[in-house]
């Protein structure tokens, strides 16, 4: 059984959901296929349920009706036979009633996510039309009927695993199987999701429940690359990777892979592939146990950091201060990247402002507390970092120019990691690419 995971790009046009059906076609080995939503359509939806948040039916329904004449283009192109056309129309319908539907109802937090799940529902159910269509031999599965998370928003690998088993049991025959990425259930019942970029998530679940040979995931480039593309001109693919590097490079910043999606892979340990939808033919990045070479493979950047500093001569010669200090974070459920401390003080970085008041305030009897957002982390990752030589001379002669903040290095053979101001990311990303890598 193997895996093959497309995301937005990837089934955002007709022709590229084509394509991607010759691709899961062009062996025999059983699949299960997830899909996202076609591209635009989660931020849309987000934008849906904003509006109506606030209130503002007229905006929301606007957006319902923006977002319906896009998938009425979009079947034209996708399937050809009249009969093909109605089934997709059909499916159109039913979720854009639901959509209009809850126009009506009073808006809350459970109906949100229903709103979000409608984009993966509709993209399997239209590619399985096309499918269809094209003869192609196949079983809708639906996430929801399998995929879940506990009251910590975990997904529940043990359940996972019962559940898929008993369906795939019932279809042994069945050469292929699609599937919903990012949507699962929550510990209500209710439907939900795994955050945002969350199909990849599902992708490594799926693999390590069915203990896949292998998880391919499908994207708009060819692998991951030395750097963000997206804020430096030239980057270049990484052809192999270990799983602690992947997770690194998902967790701080590399948006080819949600933060999490390593785990359930390396866990059963099954082969993760990056592959290109739009190059099948390019090598991608295969993230397998061992690492391939020493020294740096790649750079990340996370945004939306929160530095805070605690500062207290009590702290001076005493034990139990750290403890403390962490169980504020525990307690709020908040986790800590980044931690550096002196004699006198400890700063450490957060990336979500969901509790900041409370914590703040539940720190201030230990000393002075400052917080400063607007802050991001560079991850500098790589193997065996701590022996690869002159790293740290040229990685601070890289970063001569840039205003460092704190520094964690040797929390993990994988990783050195800074702090900076958010407005210094692109120069300083640009600036390792030149001294690490010397590209420009
Ligand atoms: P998908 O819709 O297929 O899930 P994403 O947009 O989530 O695709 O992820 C792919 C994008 O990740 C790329 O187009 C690229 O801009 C971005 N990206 C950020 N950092 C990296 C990196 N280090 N290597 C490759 N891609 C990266
Ligand atoms: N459609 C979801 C999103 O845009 C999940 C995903 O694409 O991975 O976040
Ligand atoms: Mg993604």
């Amino acid at each position: 059984m193997k895996i093959m995971k497309f995301g937005g790009t990837s089934v955002g046009k007709p022709e590229r959901m084509h394509q991607v059906a010759q691709l899961i076609t062009k062996d025999d080995e059983q699949k299960i296929v997830v899909l996202s939503a076609l591209s635009g359509t989660t931020n849309a939806l987000v934008g849906i349920g904003d509006a109506l948040s606030k209130n503002d039916k007229e905006a929301a329904k606007q957006q319902i009706e923006k977002l319906q004449a896009h998938y009425n283009n979009f079947i034209k192109e996708l399937v050809k036979q009249p009969a093909s056309l109605e089934k997709a129309k059909a499916i159109i319908a039913e979720h854009f009633e639901f959509l209009n539907i809850i126009l009506k109802i009073s808006f809350n937090e459970a109906l949100n996510k229903d709103i979000l799940a409608q984009g993966e529902l509709l993209s399997t159910k239209l590619f399985c039309v096309y499918l269809e269509e094209q003869g192609i031999a196949h079983h809708l599965l639906p996430a929801l009927d399998f995929m879940s998370i506990d009251s910590n928003d975990e997904p529940q690998i043990g359940s996972i695993k019962v559940k898929l088993a008993q369906i795939l049991k019932q279809h042994a025959t069945t050469p292929l199987f699609v599937t919903q990425g990012y949507i699962c259930r929550n510990a209500r019942g209710e439907v939900d999701n795994l955050k945002r970029g969350g199909s990849d998530y599902s992708a490594s679940l799926i693999a390590a429940a069915a203990t896949a040979t292998a998880c391919e995931i499908w994207t708009d480039i060819d692998g991951m690359h030395n750097n963000d593309p997206r804020v430096v001109k030239k980057t270049l693919p990484i052809e192999q990777l270990s799983f602690d590097e992947a997770a690194e490079l998902a967790y701080f910043g590399a948006k080819i892979l949600h933060p999490a999606s390593i785990w359930p892979a390396q866990h059963y340990n099954i082969p993760v592939k990056l592959l290109n939808t739009m190059q099948p033919d390019a090598k991608g990045t295969l993230i397998v146990e061992e690492a391939a070479t020493k020294g740096v493979k790649a750079i990340a950047a996370k945004d939306g950091i929160i530095a805070i500093k605690v500062k207290s001569s009590r702290m001076l010669l005493a034990y139990g201060f750290l403890r403390k200090i962490f169980e504020v974070f525990e307690k709020y459920r908040t986790p800590i990247d980044m931690i550096t401390t002196s004699e006198v003080a400890v700063s450490l970085t957060i990336d979500s402002n969901m509790h900041l008041a409370e914590i703040l305030k539940e720190l201030e009897p230990f000393g002075t507390v400052e917080a400063e957002d607007n802050q991001a982390i560079i991850s500098i990752v790589g193997n065996e970092l701590a022996t690869t030589e002159n790293l740290l001379s040229r990685l601070f002669d890289a970063l001569k120019p840039v205003p460092v903040r704190m520094v964690s290095y040797g929390g993990s053979p994988h990783n050195v990691s800074i702090l900076i101001p958010a407005d210094q990311k692109t120069t300083t990303l640009q600036l390792l690419n030149k001294g690490l890598f010397n590209l420009d």
